[in-house]
Protein backbone atom coordinates (compact mmCIF):
# COMPACT_ATOMS: atom_id res chain seq x y z
CA UNK A 1 0.00 0.00 0.00
CA UNK A 2 1.50 3.58 -0.61
CA UNK A 3 0.60 6.45 1.30
CA UNK A 4 -0.58 9.35 -1.12
CA UNK A 5 1.73 12.20 0.28
CA UNK A 6 4.52 9.89 -0.28
CA UNK A 7 4.54 11.19 -4.02
CA UNK A 8 3.59 14.36 -3.94
CA UNK A 9 6.48 16.67 -4.16
CA UNK A 10 7.29 19.37 -1.27
CA UNK A 11 5.75 22.62 -3.48
CA UNK A 12 2.24 20.56 -4.29
CA UNK A 13 1.35 20.44 -0.62
CA UNK A 14 0.08 24.14 -0.02
CA UNK A 15 -2.48 25.48 -2.15
CA UNK A 16 -6.20 24.19 -3.18
CA UNK A 17 -5.82 21.79 -5.90
CA UNK A 18 -8.79 21.66 -8.02
CA UNK A 19 -9.93 18.83 -10.27
CA UNK A 20 -12.39 18.29 -12.80
CA UNK A 21 -15.06 16.59 -11.78
CA UNK A 22 -16.63 13.16 -12.54
CA UNK A 23 -19.55 12.51 -13.40
CA UNK A 24 -23.10 14.47 -13.81
CA UNK A 25 -22.67 16.62 -10.73
CA UNK A 26 -19.73 17.62 -8.82
CA UNK A 27 -18.61 20.05 -6.29
CA UNK A 28 -16.37 22.72 -7.64
CA UNK A 29 -13.49 22.05 -4.65
CA UNK A 30 -12.88 26.08 -4.71
CA UNK A 31 -15.87 27.61 -4.24
CA UNK A 32 -18.01 24.19 -3.29
CA UNK A 33 -20.83 24.94 -5.93
CA UNK A 34 -22.45 22.16 -7.33
CA UNK A 35 -21.91 22.19 -11.05
CA UNK A 36 -22.57 19.92 -14.37
CA UNK A 37 -19.72 18.32 -15.26
CA UNK A 38 -20.87 18.76 -18.50
CA UNK A 39 -21.32 22.84 -18.29
CA UNK A 40 -17.41 22.65 -16.99
CA UNK A 41 -16.42 20.44 -19.97
CA UNK A 42 -18.01 22.78 -22.30
CA UNK A 43 -16.51 26.40 -20.71
CA UNK A 44 -12.74 25.00 -21.07
CA UNK A 45 -12.56 23.64 -17.37
CA UNK A 46 -13.52 26.39 -16.13
CA UNK A 47 -15.94 26.64 -12.83
CA UNK A 48 -18.85 28.51 -14.17
CA UNK A 49 -19.79 29.88 -10.23
CA UNK A 50 -15.60 31.37 -9.23
CA UNK A 51 -14.23 30.81 -12.68
CA UNK A 52 -11.52 28.67 -10.78
CA UNK A 53 -9.44 27.01 -13.71
CA UNK A 54 -9.73 23.08 -13.36
CA UNK A 55 -6.41 21.57 -14.12
CA UNK A 56 -6.85 19.72 -17.14
CA UNK A 57 -5.32 16.62 -18.70
CA UNK A 58 -3.19 15.92 -21.80
CA UNK A 59 -5.83 15.02 -24.16
CA UNK A 60 -7.93 18.23 -23.29
CA UNK A 61 -5.07 20.29 -23.62
CA UNK A 62 -3.96 19.56 -27.03
CA UNK A 63 -7.89 19.58 -28.34
CA UNK A 64 -8.13 23.44 -27.38
CA UNK A 65 -4.72 24.77 -28.93
CA UNK A 66 -3.83 22.55 -31.61
CA UNK A 67 -5.65 22.00 -35.30
CA UNK A 68 -7.53 19.24 -35.58
CA UNK A 69 -6.22 16.19 -35.62
CA UNK A 70 -2.50 17.05 -36.72
CA UNK A 71 -0.98 16.07 -33.16
CA UNK A 72 2.06 13.64 -33.34
CA UNK A 73 3.60 12.46 -30.37
CA UNK A 74 7.10 11.95 -29.91
CA UNK A 75 9.85 9.83 -27.52
CA UNK A 76 6.77 7.19 -26.28
CA UNK A 77 7.75 4.16 -24.38
CA UNK A 78 11.01 5.43 -21.88
CA UNK A 79 11.22 3.10 -19.14
CA UNK A 80 10.79 4.97 -15.89
CA UNK A 81 13.96 3.87 -13.34
CA UNK A 82 14.52 3.44 -9.74
CA UNK A 83 17.70 5.10 -9.00
CA UNK A 84 17.57 5.25 -5.13
CA UNK A 85 15.59 2.00 -5.18
CA UNK A 86 12.44 3.61 -3.34
CA UNK A 87 10.13 1.86 -1.71
CA UNK A 88 6.85 0.71 -3.81
CA UNK A 89 8.04 3.29 -7.13
CA UNK A 90 8.25 0.92 -9.94
CA UNK A 91 4.11 -0.17 -8.81
CA UNK A 92 3.33 3.77 -8.31
CA UNK A 93 4.35 3.91 -11.76
CA UNK A 94 2.97 1.27 -13.33
CA UNK A 95 -0.18 2.40 -11.78
CA UNK A 96 -0.25 5.49 -12.79
CA UNK A 97 0.26 4.20 -16.00
CA UNK A 98 -2.73 2.16 -16.37
CA UNK A 99 -5.29 4.46 -14.71
CA UNK A 100 -4.04 7.42 -17.01
CA UNK A 101 -3.19 5.31 -20.06
CA UNK A 102 0.29 7.78 -20.08
CA UNK A 103 3.97 6.49 -19.76
CA UNK A 104 4.78 9.90 -17.63
CA UNK A 105 4.20 12.97 -16.52
CA UNK A 106 5.07 14.81 -19.77
CA UNK A 107 3.60 14.10 -23.14
CA UNK A 108 5.93 15.76 -26.33
CA UNK A 109 5.07 15.97 -30.20
CA UNK A 110 4.37 18.30 -32.85
CA UNK A 111 0.99 20.00 -33.27
CA UNK A 112 -0.02 22.68 -36.05
CA UNK A 113 -1.54 25.92 -34.50
CA UNK A 114 -3.57 28.04 -37.39
CA UNK A 115 -1.08 26.16 -39.89
CA UNK A 116 1.89 26.81 -38.27
CA UNK A 117 3.72 23.21 -37.02
CA UNK A 118 4.87 23.33 -33.65
CA UNK A 119 6.80 21.27 -31.31
CA UNK A 120 5.11 20.71 -27.93
CA UNK A 121 5.40 19.39 -25.02
CA UNK A 122 2.40 19.21 -21.93
CA UNK A 123 3.12 18.30 -18.55
CA UNK A 124 -0.13 16.36 -16.76
CA UNK A 125 -0.23 16.48 -13.37
CA UNK A 126 -2.28 13.51 -12.46
CA UNK A 127 1.05 11.78 -12.85
CA UNK A 128 2.58 12.46 -9.43
CA UNK A 129 1.97 15.94 -9.83
CA UNK A 130 3.99 16.51 -13.00
CA UNK A 131 7.09 15.92 -10.76
CA UNK A 132 10.47 16.20 -13.31
CA UNK A 133 12.52 13.12 -12.88
CA UNK A 134 14.80 11.34 -15.31
CA UNK A 135 12.10 10.18 -18.08
CA UNK A 136 10.17 13.69 -18.13
CA UNK A 137 13.67 15.62 -18.36
CA UNK A 138 14.92 13.24 -21.10
CA UNK A 139 11.56 13.28 -23.32
CA UNK A 140 11.46 17.80 -22.69
CA UNK A 141 15.23 17.42 -23.53
CA UNK A 142 14.65 15.29 -26.80
CA UNK A 143 11.89 17.38 -27.79
CA UNK A 144 13.95 20.59 -28.08
CA UNK A 145 16.77 18.66 -29.81
CA UNK A 146 14.82 17.33 -32.29
CA UNK A 147 13.17 21.10 -32.17
CA UNK A 148 16.03 22.74 -32.68
CA UNK A 149 17.28 20.25 -35.30
CA UNK A 150 13.97 20.81 -37.54
CA UNK A 151 13.76 24.41 -36.81
CA UNK A 152 10.73 24.50 -34.79
CA UNK A 153 9.68 26.90 -32.38
CA UNK A 154 8.91 24.78 -28.70
CA UNK A 155 5.78 25.69 -26.69
CA UNK A 156 5.79 24.15 -23.19
CA UNK A 157 2.91 23.87 -20.69
CA UNK A 158 4.48 23.57 -17.32
CA UNK A 159 2.63 22.40 -14.44
CA UNK A 160 4.57 20.72 -12.01
CA UNK A 161 5.74 20.13 -8.27
CA UNK A 162 8.83 19.85 -8.95
CA UNK A 163 11.64 17.97 -9.42
CA UNK A 164 11.01 14.21 -8.73
CA UNK A 165 12.24 13.59 -5.27
CA UNK A 166 11.56 9.90 -5.73
CA UNK A 167 14.70 9.72 -7.86
CA UNK A 168 17.22 12.16 -6.28
CA UNK A 169 20.33 13.39 -7.29
CA UNK A 170 19.05 12.67 -11.15
CA UNK A 171 15.96 14.21 -11.08
CA UNK A 172 18.01 18.07 -10.08
CA UNK A 173 20.16 16.82 -13.24
CA UNK A 174 16.76 17.26 -14.90
CA UNK A 175 17.03 20.86 -14.65
CA UNK A 176 20.62 21.76 -16.15
CA UNK A 177 19.79 19.10 -18.92
CA UNK A 178 16.74 20.65 -20.22
CA UNK A 179 18.13 24.47 -19.75
CA UNK A 180 21.66 23.33 -21.34
CA UNK A 181 19.14 22.19 -24.58
CA UNK A 182 17.19 25.23 -24.29
CA UNK A 183 20.38 27.50 -24.81
CA UNK A 184 21.10 25.52 -27.95
CA UNK A 185 17.71 25.59 -29.26
CA UNK A 186 17.51 29.94 -28.14
CA UNK A 187 20.91 29.97 -30.12
CA UNK A 188 19.58 28.56 -33.24
CA UNK A 189 17.44 31.93 -33.51
CA UNK A 190 14.00 29.68 -32.52
CA UNK A 191 11.52 30.44 -30.31
CA UNK A 192 10.49 29.12 -27.34
CA UNK A 193 7.04 29.90 -25.74
CA UNK A 194 6.35 29.19 -22.08
CA UNK A 195 2.84 28.46 -20.43
CA UNK A 196 2.58 28.22 -16.55
CA UNK A 197 -0.50 26.66 -15.57
CA UNK A 198 -1.36 25.92 -12.09
CA UNK A 199 0.70 25.15 -10.39
CA UNK A 200 4.58 24.94 -11.77
CA UNK A 201 6.80 25.08 -8.88
CA UNK A 202 10.17 23.79 -7.36
CA UNK A 203 12.62 22.84 -9.94
CA UNK A 204 10.66 23.20 -13.03
CA UNK A 205 10.11 26.83 -12.63
CA UNK A 206 14.00 27.31 -11.58
CA UNK A 207 14.27 25.53 -15.05
CA UNK A 208 12.73 25.33 -18.41
CA UNK A 209 9.37 27.08 -17.19
CA UNK A 210 10.95 30.08 -17.02
CA UNK A 211 13.37 29.93 -19.85
CA UNK A 212 10.67 31.32 -22.76
CA UNK A 213 11.30 34.22 -24.82
CA UNK A 214 7.62 35.03 -24.37
CA UNK A 215 6.22 33.39 -21.02
CA UNK A 216 2.22 33.22 -20.58
CA UNK A 217 0.48 32.09 -17.70
CA UNK A 218 -2.65 31.00 -17.11
CA UNK A 219 -5.05 33.32 -15.21
CA UNK A 220 -4.51 32.65 -10.97
CA UNK A 221 -2.00 29.95 -11.24
CA UNK A 222 0.37 28.94 -8.31
CA UNK A 223 3.63 29.94 -9.89
CA UNK A 224 7.32 30.20 -7.66
CA UNK A 225 9.93 27.96 -6.54
CA UNK A 226 9.69 27.20 -2.96
CA UNK A 227 5.72 26.46 -1.83
CA UNK A 228 3.88 28.81 0.14
CA UNK A 229 3.19 26.29 2.70
CA UNK A 230 7.56 25.79 3.31
CA UNK A 231 7.77 29.67 3.21
CA UNK A 232 5.30 30.13 5.69
CA UNK A 233 6.54 27.68 8.35
CA UNK A 234 10.73 29.11 7.50
CA UNK A 235 9.54 32.77 8.14
CA UNK A 236 6.88 32.05 10.58
CA UNK A 237 4.20 34.50 9.17
CA UNK A 238 0.92 34.43 6.54
CA UNK A 239 1.90 34.73 3.48
CA UNK A 240 -0.65 37.82 1.84
CA UNK A 241 -3.59 36.97 -0.88
CA UNK A 242 -2.24 36.53 -4.07
CA UNK A 243 1.31 35.92 -3.20
CA UNK A 244 2.88 33.81 -5.87
CA UNK A 245 -0.31 33.96 -8.10
CA UNK A 246 0.26 34.75 -11.80
CA UNK A 247 -0.96 38.56 -11.26
CA UNK A 248 1.72 38.59 -9.03
CA UNK A 249 3.91 37.65 -11.00
CA UNK A 250 3.37 39.63 -13.76
CA UNK A 251 3.17 42.44 -11.59
CA UNK A 252 6.95 41.88 -10.15
CA UNK A 253 8.04 41.22 -14.12
CA UNK A 254 8.26 37.61 -14.67
CA UNK A 255 5.69 37.17 -16.76
CA UNK A 256 4.50 38.45 -20.19
CA UNK A 257 1.52 38.43 -20.44
CA UNK A 258 -1.78 36.55 -18.33
CA UNK A 259 -3.98 34.97 -20.71
CA UNK A 260 -7.55 33.54 -20.26
CA UNK A 261 -8.04 29.68 -21.41
CA UNK A 262 -10.38 30.47 -24.25
CA UNK A 263 -8.33 33.36 -25.88
CA UNK A 264 -4.74 31.01 -25.39
CA UNK A 265 -4.92 29.20 -29.15
CA UNK A 266 -5.53 32.78 -30.77
CA UNK A 267 -2.86 33.96 -28.90
CA UNK A 268 -0.63 31.95 -29.14
CA UNK A 269 -0.78 31.52 -32.85
CA UNK A 270 -0.22 35.08 -33.18
CA UNK A 271 3.12 35.38 -31.47
CA UNK A 272 3.90 31.96 -33.72
CA UNK A 273 2.91 34.59 -36.43
CA UNK A 274 4.67 37.20 -35.47
CA UNK A 275 8.29 35.06 -35.13
CA UNK A 276 7.96 32.89 -38.13
CA UNK A 277 10.59 33.52 -40.60
CA UNK A 278 9.46 35.18 -44.06
CA UNK A 279 10.73 37.17 -46.52
CA UNK A 280 11.32 40.72 -46.10
CA UNK A 281 8.20 42.55 -48.32
CA UNK A 282 10.15 44.52 -51.10
CA UNK A 283 10.92 48.24 -50.39
CA UNK A 284 11.10 50.81 -52.68
CA UNK A 285 14.88 52.73 -52.27
CA UNK A 286 15.65 55.14 -49.68
CA UNK A 287 14.68 58.38 -51.77
CA UNK A 288 17.86 60.03 -49.27
CA UNK A 289 15.93 63.38 -50.25
CA UNK A 290 15.86 66.12 -47.77
CA UNK A 291 12.53 66.65 -45.95
CA UNK A 292 11.00 69.92 -46.39
CA UNK A 293 9.24 71.40 -43.31
CA UNK A 294 6.04 73.32 -43.52
CA UNK A 295 7.32 74.79 -40.45
CA UNK A 296 5.31 77.84 -39.30
CA UNK A 297 7.21 80.74 -38.67
CA UNK A 298 7.89 82.71 -35.39
CA UNK A 299 7.13 79.68 -33.47
CA UNK A 300 9.74 80.00 -30.30
CA UNK A 301 11.16 77.66 -28.57
CA UNK A 302 9.01 78.11 -25.06
CA UNK A 303 6.10 77.43 -27.09
CA UNK A 304 7.39 74.58 -28.38
CA UNK A 305 8.25 73.33 -25.11
CA UNK A 306 4.05 73.95 -24.26
CA UNK A 307 3.41 72.10 -27.81
CA UNK A 308 5.83 69.32 -26.71
CA UNK A 309 3.27 68.79 -23.04
CA UNK A 310 -0.06 69.51 -24.03
CA UNK A 311 -2.58 66.96 -22.71
CA UNK A 312 -3.92 66.25 -26.26
CA UNK A 313 -0.42 65.11 -27.89
CA UNK A 314 -0.35 61.49 -29.33
CA UNK A 315 1.17 59.16 -26.61
CA UNK A 316 3.42 56.04 -27.54
CA UNK A 317 0.34 53.81 -27.83
CA UNK A 318 -1.69 55.96 -30.17
CA UNK A 319 1.45 55.78 -32.69
CA UNK A 320 1.75 52.15 -32.08
CA UNK A 321 -2.31 51.92 -32.79
CA UNK A 322 -2.15 53.59 -35.80
CA UNK A 323 1.29 52.96 -37.44
CA UNK A 324 1.23 49.09 -36.63
CA UNK A 325 -1.19 45.95 -37.04
CA UNK A 326 -1.13 42.77 -34.53
CA UNK A 327 0.75 44.35 -31.92
CA UNK A 328 1.47 42.27 -28.84
CA UNK A 329 1.98 43.34 -25.54
CA UNK A 330 5.20 41.55 -23.78
CA UNK A 331 5.78 42.93 -19.99
CA UNK A 332 8.73 42.95 -17.41
CA UNK A 333 11.64 43.27 -17.12
CA UNK A 334 12.11 39.21 -15.59
CA UNK A 335 13.76 40.53 -12.76
CA UNK A 336 11.85 43.00 -10.43
CA UNK A 337 8.90 44.66 -11.54
CA UNK A 338 6.52 45.92 -14.71
CA UNK A 339 7.16 49.33 -15.46
CA UNK A 340 4.13 50.89 -16.92
CA UNK A 341 6.16 53.78 -18.42
CA UNK A 342 7.25 52.10 -21.09
CA UNK A 343 5.32 50.39 -23.55
CA UNK A 344 6.68 47.17 -25.26
CA UNK A 345 5.89 44.46 -27.69
CA UNK A 346 5.85 42.73 -31.23
CA UNK A 347 3.56 44.21 -33.96
CA UNK A 348 3.96 44.12 -37.91
CA UNK A 349 4.77 47.32 -40.16
CA UNK A 350 3.13 46.54 -43.62
CA UNK A 351 4.21 42.98 -43.22
CA UNK A 352 7.30 43.22 -41.52
CA UNK A 353 7.65 42.22 -37.79
CA UNK A 354 9.30 44.88 -35.56
CA UNK A 355 9.94 45.45 -32.35
CA UNK A 356 8.33 48.36 -30.53
CA UNK A 357 9.39 50.18 -27.92
CA UNK A 358 7.48 53.59 -26.69
CA UNK A 359 7.49 55.38 -23.44
CA UNK A 360 4.24 56.06 -22.19
CA UNK A 361 2.68 59.28 -20.37
CA UNK A 362 -0.65 57.99 -20.12
CA UNK A 363 -3.91 60.09 -21.94
CA UNK A 364 -5.64 61.53 -18.45
CA UNK A 365 -4.57 62.09 -14.76
CA UNK A 366 -5.55 58.65 -13.76
CA UNK A 367 -3.86 56.89 -16.49
CA UNK A 368 -0.91 58.87 -16.09
CA UNK A 369 -0.01 57.88 -12.59
CA UNK A 370 -0.53 54.20 -13.67
CA UNK A 371 2.28 55.36 -16.06
CA UNK A 372 4.72 57.42 -13.90
CA UNK A 373 3.51 60.56 -16.03
CA UNK A 374 6.23 58.88 -18.54
CA UNK A 375 8.97 58.56 -16.27
CA UNK A 376 10.61 54.76 -16.28
CA UNK A 377 12.57 53.04 -13.80
CA UNK A 378 15.02 51.15 -13.76
CA UNK A 379 13.49 48.01 -14.69
CA UNK A 380 11.59 50.09 -17.47
CA UNK A 381 14.92 50.72 -19.17
CA UNK A 382 15.73 46.85 -18.44
CA UNK A 383 12.73 45.42 -20.00
CA UNK A 384 13.15 47.57 -22.96
CA UNK A 385 16.60 46.33 -23.26
CA UNK A 386 15.06 42.86 -22.37
CA UNK A 387 12.92 43.19 -26.08
CA UNK A 388 16.00 45.15 -27.80
CA UNK A 389 17.53 41.76 -27.63
CA UNK A 390 14.88 39.59 -28.23
CA UNK A 391 14.61 41.39 -31.76
CA UNK A 392 17.67 41.14 -32.13
CA UNK A 393 17.46 37.35 -31.66
CA UNK A 394 15.09 37.18 -33.93
CA UNK A 395 16.32 39.62 -36.62
CA UNK A 396 13.44 42.49 -36.14
CA UNK A 397 14.02 45.49 -36.27
CA UNK A 398 13.89 48.13 -33.18
CA UNK A 399 11.25 51.15 -33.62
CA UNK A 400 11.15 53.26 -30.25
CA UNK A 401 8.88 56.26 -29.49
CA UNK A 402 10.57 58.68 -27.07
CA UNK A 403 8.26 60.73 -24.94
CA UNK A 404 9.13 61.21 -21.30
CA UNK A 405 10.28 64.19 -18.91
CA UNK A 406 13.45 62.39 -17.79
CA UNK A 407 14.45 58.69 -16.41
CA UNK A 408 12.52 58.82 -12.43
CA UNK A 409 13.90 61.10 -9.80
CA UNK A 410 13.54 58.61 -6.46
CA UNK A 411 15.29 56.80 -3.94
CA UNK A 412 13.84 53.19 -5.19
CA UNK A 413 14.91 54.19 -8.85
CA UNK A 414 18.96 54.93 -7.26
CA UNK A 415 18.57 51.92 -4.89
CA UNK A 416 18.03 49.46 -7.87
CA UNK A 417 20.35 51.85 -10.55
CA UNK A 418 18.86 53.69 -12.53
CA UNK A 419 22.28 55.20 -13.94
CA UNK A 420 23.12 51.40 -13.94
CA UNK A 421 20.26 50.90 -16.19
CA UNK A 422 20.68 53.54 -18.88
CA UNK A 423 23.98 53.15 -19.27
CA UNK A 424 23.61 49.52 -19.88
CA UNK A 425 21.13 50.82 -22.51
CA UNK A 426 22.99 52.99 -24.34
CA UNK A 427 26.12 50.10 -24.18
CA UNK A 428 24.32 47.30 -25.74
CA UNK A 429 21.98 49.80 -28.02
CA UNK A 430 25.36 50.59 -29.81
CA UNK A 431 25.88 47.23 -31.19
CA UNK A 432 22.16 45.79 -31.52
CA UNK A 433 22.77 43.97 -34.63
CA UNK A 434 19.50 44.78 -35.87
CA UNK A 435 17.85 48.63 -37.26
CA UNK A 436 16.74 50.79 -34.41
CA UNK A 437 14.91 54.09 -35.37
CA UNK A 438 13.93 56.33 -32.21
CA UNK A 439 11.33 59.45 -33.36
CA UNK A 440 10.59 62.24 -30.33
CA UNK A 441 6.92 62.52 -30.05
CA UNK A 442 6.62 64.82 -27.37
CA UNK A 443 9.37 65.27 -24.67
CA UNK A 444 13.12 63.77 -24.91
CA UNK A 445 14.57 64.30 -21.41
CA UNK A 446 18.02 63.91 -20.95
CA UNK A 447 19.56 60.69 -20.47
CA UNK A 448 15.78 59.29 -19.85
CA UNK A 449 15.21 59.99 -23.13
CA UNK A 450 18.71 58.70 -24.96
CA UNK A 451 18.21 55.20 -23.02
CA UNK A 452 15.94 54.99 -26.01
CA UNK A 453 17.10 57.00 -28.35
CA UNK A 454 20.92 55.27 -29.37
CA UNK A 455 19.83 54.17 -32.81
CA UNK A 456 20.39 54.60 -36.51
CA UNK A 457 18.71 57.53 -36.96
CA UNK A 458 16.49 59.56 -34.56
CA UNK A 459 13.89 61.55 -35.73
CA UNK A 460 11.79 64.54 -34.45
CA UNK A 461 7.93 65.79 -34.47
CA UNK A 462 8.20 69.48 -35.32
CA UNK A 463 7.05 70.27 -31.77
CA UNK A 464 8.58 68.24 -29.92
CA UNK A 465 11.70 69.00 -28.10
CA UNK A 466 15.25 67.08 -26.94
CA UNK A 467 17.51 68.24 -24.45
CA UNK A 468 20.05 67.70 -21.37
CA UNK A 469 17.36 69.13 -18.95
CA UNK A 470 14.29 70.76 -18.44
CA UNK A 471 13.98 74.39 -19.33
CA UNK A 472 12.87 74.45 -15.40
CA UNK A 473 16.02 72.15 -14.36
CA UNK A 474 18.57 74.09 -17.03
CA UNK A 475 17.32 77.57 -15.45
CA UNK A 476 17.73 76.31 -11.50
CA UNK A 477 21.17 75.03 -11.94
CA UNK A 478 22.51 77.64 -14.13
CA UNK A 479 20.64 80.85 -13.09
CA UNK A 480 19.47 78.91 -9.63
CA UNK A 481 15.95 80.24 -10.51
CA UNK A 482 13.68 77.75 -12.61
CA UNK A 483 11.42 80.60 -13.51
CA UNK A 484 13.68 81.64 -15.90
CA UNK A 485 12.71 78.34 -17.90
CA UNK A 486 11.56 80.44 -20.74
CA UNK A 487 14.61 82.10 -21.06
CA UNK A 488 16.45 78.92 -20.64
CA UNK A 489 14.38 77.18 -23.96
CA UNK A 490 15.52 80.19 -25.98
CA UNK A 491 19.08 79.47 -25.67
CA UNK A 492 19.18 75.44 -25.21
CA UNK A 493 18.45 74.52 -28.91
CA UNK A 494 16.06 72.18 -27.68
CA UNK A 495 13.88 72.34 -30.73
CA UNK A 496 13.13 69.98 -33.73
CA UNK A 497 14.09 72.66 -35.71
CA UNK A 498 17.79 73.49 -33.98
CA UNK A 499 18.41 69.52 -33.51
CA UNK A 500 18.40 69.12 -37.23
CA UNK A 501 20.37 72.26 -38.31
CA UNK A 502 22.78 70.70 -35.24
CA UNK A 503 22.68 66.88 -36.59
CA UNK A 504 21.57 65.80 -34.01
CA UNK A 505 18.36 64.26 -35.83
CA UNK A 506 18.11 62.92 -39.25
CA UNK A 507 14.39 63.99 -39.91
CA UNK A 508 11.60 66.30 -38.66
CA UNK A 509 7.85 65.49 -39.33
CA UNK A 510 5.71 68.17 -39.51
CA UNK A 511 2.88 68.65 -37.50
CA UNK A 512 -0.67 69.65 -38.25
CA UNK A 513 -2.22 72.65 -37.17
CA UNK A 514 -4.19 71.81 -34.11
CA UNK A 515 -2.19 68.15 -34.02
CA UNK A 516 -3.81 65.71 -31.64
CA UNK A 517 -5.26 62.67 -30.43
CA UNK A 518 -7.79 62.84 -33.06
CA UNK A 519 -5.95 64.26 -35.51
CA UNK A 520 -3.12 62.12 -36.20
CA UNK A 521 -3.55 61.25 -40.02
CA UNK A 522 -1.28 63.60 -41.81
CA UNK A 523 1.48 62.73 -39.53
CA UNK A 524 0.53 58.97 -39.61
CA UNK A 525 0.92 59.14 -43.40
CA UNK A 526 4.12 60.88 -42.87
CA UNK A 527 5.90 58.88 -41.04
CA UNK A 528 4.31 55.31 -42.59
CA UNK A 529 6.19 56.36 -45.69
CA UNK A 530 9.34 57.34 -43.79
CA UNK A 531 9.73 54.37 -41.49
CA UNK A 532 9.00 52.28 -44.88
CA UNK A 533 12.23 54.62 -46.62
CA UNK A 534 13.77 53.72 -43.45
CA UNK A 535 13.84 50.15 -43.07
CA UNK A 536 14.32 49.66 -46.73
CA UNK A 537 17.44 51.61 -46.66
CA UNK A 538 18.79 49.89 -43.07
CA UNK A 539 17.49 46.32 -43.65
CA UNK A 540 19.96 45.99 -46.93
CA UNK A 541 22.99 46.47 -44.83
CA UNK A 542 25.37 44.02 -43.32
CA UNK A 543 25.51 44.16 -39.89
CA UNK A 544 28.93 45.31 -39.71
CA UNK A 545 27.83 48.14 -42.21
CA UNK A 546 24.84 49.27 -39.82
CA UNK A 547 26.90 48.65 -36.44
CA UNK A 548 29.67 50.81 -38.47
CA UNK A 549 27.08 53.31 -38.85
CA UNK A 550 26.03 53.71 -35.82
CA UNK A 551 28.71 54.00 -34.02
CA UNK A 552 29.96 56.85 -36.43
CA UNK A 553 27.04 58.61 -35.75
CA UNK A 554 27.51 59.22 -32.34
CA UNK A 555 31.40 59.11 -32.63
CA UNK A 556 31.19 62.34 -35.09
CA UNK A 557 29.63 64.51 -31.67
ZN1 LIG B 1 -15.94 27.20 -8.28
Amino acid sequence: MFKKNNYISLAEKGGKKPEVPEGLWKKCNVCKAAILAQDVKDGGYICPKCHNYFRIDTRQRIRMISDEGSFQEWDVGLQTKNPLHYKGYEEKIRMLQEKTGLDEAVVTGSVMIQGIKTAVGICDSRFIMASMGEVVGEKVTRMVERATKEKLPVILFACSGGARMQEGIISLMQMAKTAAALKRHSDAGLLYLSVLTNPTMGGVTASFAMLGDVILAEPGALIGFAGPRVIEQTIGQKLPEGFQKAEFLLEHGFIDRIVERKELKITIAKILLLHQKRKVPAIEKWEGKEVKSDMKPMVSAWERVQQSRRKDRPTGRDYIKHLFTDFIEFQGDRCYKEDKAILGGVAEFQGIPVTVIAQEKGGNTKESIVHNFGMPSPEGYRKALRLMKQAEKFGRPVVCFVDTPGAFCGVEAEERGQGEAIARNLLEMSNLKVPVLSIVIGEGGSGGALALAVADEVWMLENSIYSILSPEGFASILWKDSKRAKEAAGIMRLTAEDLRRMNVVEQVIPEEVNFSKECMEKVGRKLEKSIRAFLGKYQNMTVEELIEHRYERFRKY
